[in-house]
Formats: structure tokens, C-alpha cells, sequence
């Protein structure tokens, strides 16, 4: 856990979330400034700053990132009409909260790009 990082409050449940998935490795949230009907965050409970910070032999962890934000979209019907999956990744890529992290946006039509 690092100090001072709220999404590691969160996983620690020392913060609150409307967590919508959980297991041993992943967490999923409700992002609480959401930019589209449905705008989860899909965690790695470790603290990883960025993807910048996932070396080439860790490449389970995107994947399994990206397969639950898959299973999450599929659950909460997203999966027909489609959604958007978005990694910002330091200052010019817009990233706000330094622990790695997938946003799933869905639930309507031009989905906006978030820009931080
Ligand atoms: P970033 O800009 O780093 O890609 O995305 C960070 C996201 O985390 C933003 O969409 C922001 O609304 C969300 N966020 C920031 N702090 C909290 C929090 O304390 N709880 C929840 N649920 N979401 C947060
Ligand atoms: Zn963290």
C-alpha cells in the first residue's frame, strides 16, 4: 500500500468506493465524477504508479485487467453497444491519480475521451 494514494485507501477499505467487483488481485469501482452513465475503475489492488511501471514480464496483470473490465461490461449490459476502455498514463496523458488504473465507460453513444 502506498501512503498518501486514495485508490490504495480504497482497496484497504479505509476510504469509501461503490466497489462493483472484487477478488484476490483486482478491484472495480464507481468512479465518483463519472463522465458517462456507467464510468467504473478497474484497479490492480498493488500499487503501480502507471503502466509505465509494468515490466515485460508482467503482462498478467494487464491482461487480467482487461478481462475483467470485459466481464464487468458484459454484466452491467454494456457489452452490445459497445464501450470504452481508457489507461491515461502521466501528466500529458491526463492521469489524476498515480495508481494504475482502466476506466470502463458505457451507457451512451460518443463516449467522451477523457482528458484529466
Ligand atoms: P485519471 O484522470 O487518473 O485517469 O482518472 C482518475 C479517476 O479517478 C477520475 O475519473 C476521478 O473522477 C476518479 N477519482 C478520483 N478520486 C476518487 C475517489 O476518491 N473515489 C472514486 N470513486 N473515484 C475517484
Ligand atoms: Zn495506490
Amino acid at each position: 500500500m502506498a501512503e498518501q494514494c486514495i485508490f490504495c485507501a480504497i482497496v484497504n477499505k479505509l476510504a469509501p468506493a461503490a466497489i462493483v467487483y472484487e477478488d484476490e488481485q483486482v478491484l472495480a469501482f464507481k468512479d465518483n465524477q463519472p463522465m458517462a452513465p456507467v464510468h467504473v475503475l478497474i484497479i490492480p489492488k498493488t500499487h503501480y504508479q502507471s503502466l509505465n511501471d509494468i515490466d515485460d514480464n508482467q503482462v498478467e496483470i494487464l491482461g487480467n485487467l482487461l478481462l475483467h473490465a470485459k466481464t464487468i461490461a458484459k454484466q452491467l449490459n454494456l457489452a452490445d453497444n459497445g464501450y470504452r476502455l481508457m489507461i491515461n498514463t502521466g501528466k500529458d496523458g491526463g492521469q489524476t491519480v498515480p495508481h494504475l488504473h482502466v476506466h470502463l465507460l458505457g451507457g451512451k453513444p460518443h463516449l467522451p475521451v477523457q482528458v484529466g
